[in-house]
């Protein structure tokens, strides 16, 4: 088959390899019903984390099951299914405290941009559906395998509760799944901190109830002045820079919740600030596995319909392009298609 490989910075091929196969009994082997391409994979495109060339890509997949290892028992061919980007096996003791994320067992899963995929731990990973859902609804479950679990869990790490007041720092796709998730869980204010109009429209359809164009310190002060110089109970920070979290923390009340999802590049705290400001904060990979069955519900339910945030749709054969859009800020989220 064919798949998507990364040589270097800017540099994404798809080409013929050695199609998937079974290799631990606890494995299964799924048919993509769509694929996409994550935030996080423009950090080694731009250069910015080093990586091995050429190595497989993507981690955001869901499917139908075409073979299972001899030891899994809960998903069987035939199944669609949906994974986490984390792999689990869903029993240690980590998983059963709610962060399968943490998984003793645990890798990162890697080569979904394919027609095929191998996903390890197959039993704690993934979750099936009863049906096999409609062509309609697969961004709505593709996204749930990452951007809406790691916006869901930016809005869970934050303590978002019923009647709050949530700002969300970042209007990058996770960010405009954090403003779904905070309105899902109940808030009744949702600050957006989004510069772009297309993000700022996407995100009140999402459930923003104020726009923040403003940056950094302008930007704090314009959070602070919406909320009658308090700031917010919960602060979603989903970039993962100095700045933002400087943002985030300028507009977190005391006793108030930081749930961080952006994966942090040049960020550094000062001990004696954090103590005086007297701020929770909470983040990480997100346990994508633990809100999977919800997640996928309210889907199927059509309560939510988090597929939106992809604003571009290409066949995979053009997944450079893919990658290219994404890095120039021309697509939010580029879903691929696999006939
Ligand atoms: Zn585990």
């Amino acid at each position: 088959m064919y798949a998507t490989l990364m040589y270097g910075p800017g540099d994404v091929r798809y080409e013929q390899v050695a199609d998937p196969k079974i290799e631990k009994p606890t494995d299964a082997i799924i048919k993509l019903s769509a694929t996409c391409i994550c935030g996080s994979d423009l950090w080694p495109y731009r250069g910015l984390s080093p990586q091995e060339g050429p190595a497989h890509m993507g981690h955001e997949y869901c499917g139908v099951v075409v073979e299972v290892g001899s030891e899994v028992k809960t998903v069987q061919p035939g199944q669609f299914v949906v994974g986490s980007f984390c792999l689990s096996d869903n029993t240690c003791p980590h998983c059963r405290f709610g962060f399968p994320s943490a998984c003793r067992q645990g890798e990162f899963m890697t080569g979904a941009q394919a027609p095929y995929a191998r996903v390890p731990l197959a039993d704690g990973t993934l979750v099936a559906t009863a049906e096999l859902p409609d062509a309609d609804m697969i961004p709505h479950m593709l996204a749930a395998s990452d951007v809406l679990g790691t916006g869901w869990y930016a809005a869970y790490a934050a303590q978002v509760r019923e009647g709050g007041t949530a700002v969300v720092v970042g209007d990058g796709a996770v960010g405009l799944m954090g403003v779904l998730a905070a309105a899902q869980l109940g808030a009744e204010r949702i600050i957006a901190m989004s510069r772009h109009a297309d993000r700022q429209k996407l995100a009140r359809e999402f459930g923003a109830t104020d726009i923040v164009a403003e940056r950094g310190a302008d930007g704090v002060a314009r959070v602070m002045e919406l909320t009658d110089g308090v700031g917010a109970e919960s602060v979603l920070e989903c970039v993962g820079m100095g700045e933002s979290m400087e943002q985030a923390m300028g507009v977190c009340r005391p006793g108030g919740t930081i749930g961080y999802v952006g994966v942090p590049h040049g960020v550094s705290f000062d001990g004696q600030r954090l103590f005086f400001k007297q701020q929770r904060m909470l983040g990480g990979p997100a346990p994508v596995r633990r809100f999977l069955p919800d997640l996928m519900d309210r889907v199927l339910k059509r309560a939510i319909q988090p597929g939106k945030v992809f604003d571009l749709v290409l066949p995979i054969a053009q997944v450079a392009e893919g990658y290219k859009a994404m890095d120039e800020r021309r697509a939010i989220k580029t879903l691929l298609k696999l006939d």
